[in-house]
């Protein structure tokens, strides 16, 4: 399944709403500290936001910053009419509550779908704003007409940002869902049962060939830096003996922005009253 080419063209469409727009959308970026991989992670999501028209402003407070500090800035971009998106990078230094930050987000402008608000919503069936890395996920499996009802997924991993809302996806669409972690029994098992395999855990090779169904689609969600280059969480060999798979990279990764981009179009439109927004 070919990340890059469908990512391409859902940031095409992205940049095709954002020019019907009355004006650019705003998406601020919050940066705390001097983490080497946050930093590329947010340049490349202004990169994309600026090819799609996206107005991207780019938000730093030093590593040394205090909770008020952060919580300022957030309640400062809340207040901001043209900021219709506000994402805070994770991890934030030690010393400053996660939590509290992610909740002081306006829900609206929560393209990460990380407060409890929009978190809650996807646990009803009802989903807002979903984190990017799921939505790519299932927008993949759509893309290759995977068909999912009454299908038996199983998700390796119960992240809050991927293993969990991918969970909720699957069961939206009808999947038979199980979820695993660390702690579950007979993973190679489960793993074996699945017609649809999701595997976030970043853990390179993970699942092997041996436990992937003849035919099964398989999302290899992970990003592991070896000494061969990046890797996912399932083994090369498992290509041959799945229907469908993801390549890394190239698969679930491009996916993830085109997703934080057309989030934060929706955002926009829900601040617009052009969609309807659940806490208005
Ligand atoms: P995390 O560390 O928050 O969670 C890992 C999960 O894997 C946990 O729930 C844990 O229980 C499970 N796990 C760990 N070891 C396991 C084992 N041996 N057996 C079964 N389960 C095990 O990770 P995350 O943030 O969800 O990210 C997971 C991977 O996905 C990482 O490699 C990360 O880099 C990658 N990722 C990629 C994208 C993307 O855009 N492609 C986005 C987010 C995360």
């Amino acid at each position: 399944m070919d990340g890059r080419a469908l990512a391409e063209r859902i940031r095409a469409e992205v940049a095709n709403e954002v020019s019907g727009l009355d004006r650019a959308p705003g998406l601020a970026t919050v940066l705390v500290g001097d983490d080497a991989a946050s930093d590329i992670y947010i340049r490349n999501k202004h990169k994309a936001a600026r090819e799609a028209g996206i107005d991207a402003l780019d938000h730093r407070l030093p590593q040394d910053a205090s909770e008020e500090d952060v919580l300022g800035l957030v309640q400062e971009l809340n207040d901001k009419d043209e900021i219709d998106a506000v994402l805070v990078q994770l991890p934030l230094p030690k010393g400053i509550d996660e939590n509290k930050v992610i909740r002081a987000v306006e829900p609206v402008k929560d393209v990460d779908g990380f407060h409890p608000f929009n978190a809650g919503q996807l646990y009803l069936g009802e989903p807002t704003h979903v984190p990017a890395t799921p939505l790519g996920i299932l927008a993949l499996l759509d893309e290759y007409d995977v068909d999912l009802d009454g299908a038996s997924a199983v998700v390796i991993g119960r992240s809050q940002i991927v293993g969990k809302p991918v969970a909720h996806l699957l069961l939206q669409r009808n999947a038979t869902v199980t979820l695993c972690h660390s702690r579950t029994r007979d993973l190679a098992d489960r793993a074996r049962g699945a017609d649809v395999l999701v595997v976030a855990t970043g853990r390179a090779g993970l699942v092997g060939a041996e436990d992937v169904k003849e035919g099964a689609t398989v999302v290899d969600v992970g990003i592991n830096r070896t000494e061969t280059g990046i890797v996912g969480d399932v083994d090369a060999a498992a290509a041959e003996r799945a229907g469908l798979v993801t390549p890394v990279p190239g698969g679930v990764g491009p996916m993830t922005i085109a997703m934080l981009l057309s989030s934060t179009v929706r955002a926009a439109r829900y601040r617009r009253g052009e969609l309807a927004y659940p806490l208005e």
